[in-house]
């Protein structure tokens, strides 16, 4: 008898989704992704879609704006991982998420629910700088509407997506490693963690069925990728032979160029300012009441930062 759950993967079309989904396949879990109605005509998200049924996976119809609709597709599997995005329009992610826990609530079946989260934790982030703490307290709304209903959960932490934060060498506005210059967020020495989003997947569904995940926080800190700014862009000048010019902003110049900016592009801004500046990815230790993913999971071979740097040579 196959022990293994059954998943649901709700914004399966998405940057992590996609990933969750291949890898919910790979490790052998019966896998249903939600398909809206609402996404009409995106013949790249259907195509996609069929391309996840073609590898195995079962698409359910299912609406946020359908109460009913979601009832049932939570109905057909054990364990719900939502991945929606929203981390620049206000309330749009906690809506969406809050519908989700009075659907799973309603459908008593769920064995596990991994809201959508992936980044630093909110709950070591009451103290966050405006505006960019809405995501923080919007994603602690939501995890007190799940203990509220008694839903078992797993919140996972993922620290820097590498895409975004690798690739860009830390630099909000880039995504390709410039072979130029950088500017480096004061000393560049804050430590933070980076992490391939293909891995961030496979962690995710390993806790799934894991007792040991059951009700807590699993942050993920593949040990090798725990590193400053400096430390990134150092092994970039390692592979490509070439010491880059480098500026720095101290943090005030930081704080002056952010005032500036849009509401979306602050909120994002405050996340740089609180991984580079604060160190708030490292500067504390994980507790009894929490797990490390790497620890849990050692025979899984993470990429390296200086691996993942190799795709853009
Ligand atoms: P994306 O924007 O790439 O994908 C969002 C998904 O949500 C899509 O599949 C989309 O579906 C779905 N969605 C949006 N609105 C609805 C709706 N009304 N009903 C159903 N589905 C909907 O998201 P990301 O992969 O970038 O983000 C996922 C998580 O990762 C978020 O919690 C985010 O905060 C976090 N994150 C963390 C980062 C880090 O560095 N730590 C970086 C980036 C994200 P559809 O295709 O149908 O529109």
């Amino acid at each position: 008898m196959d022990l293994r759950s059954k998943v649901l993967i709700i914004g399966g079309t998405g940057y992590l989704g996609k990933r969750l989904v291949k890898a919910s396949l790979e490790q052998g879990h019966e896998t249903y992704v939600l398909r809206r109605p609402e996404i009409g005509v995106d013949i790249e998200k259907i195509q996609m879609l069929l391309g996840f049924k073609k590898q195995g996976a079962r698409l359910v119809i299912g609406s946020f704006n359908d109460h009913r609709s979601l009832v049932e597709a939570v109905k057909q599997v054990d364990v719900v991982i939502c991945a929606v995005s929203g981390v620049h329009i206000r309330s749009h992610q906690i809506l969406l998420q809050l519908k989700l826990v009075d659907a799973i609530k309603e459908a008593g079946n769920i064995k596990r629910f991994l809201p959508s989260e992936f980044g630093t934790d909110p709950a070591r982030m009451a103290d966050a700088m405006e505006p960019g703490r809405v995501t923080f307290d919007d994603k602690m709304v939501v995890r007190k509407a799940i203990e509220e209903a008694g839903i078992p959960f797993t919140y996972v932490s993922a620290n820097c997506f590498a895409g975004y934060m690798v690739g860009g060498l830390c630099q909000p506005g880039h995504i390709l490693p410039s072979r130029e210059s950088v500017i480096l967020f004061g000393d560049g020495n804050k430590k933070s963690i980076f992490v391939d989003e293909d891995d961030i997947a496979t962690y995710t569904i390993k806790t799934i069925d894991d007792p040991r995940t059951l009700n807590k926080t699993v942050y993920i800190r593949p040990p090798a990728n725990i590193l400053s700014q400096r430390e990134v862009v150092e092994l970039w000048e390692k592979l490509i032979g070439k010491e880059l010019e480098k500026s720095s902003l101290s943090e005030q110049e930081f704080l002056n160029i952010m005032k500036d900016q849009g509401y979306a592009e602050q909120v994002g801004l405050t996340h740089y300012y609180h991984v580079f500046y604060d160190g708030c990815l490292t500067n504390f230790e994980i507790g009894d009441d929490a797990e490390e993913a790497c620890a849990l999971y050692p025979d899984i071979e993470y990429t390296k930062v200086e691996d993942y740097f190799k795709q853009y040579l």
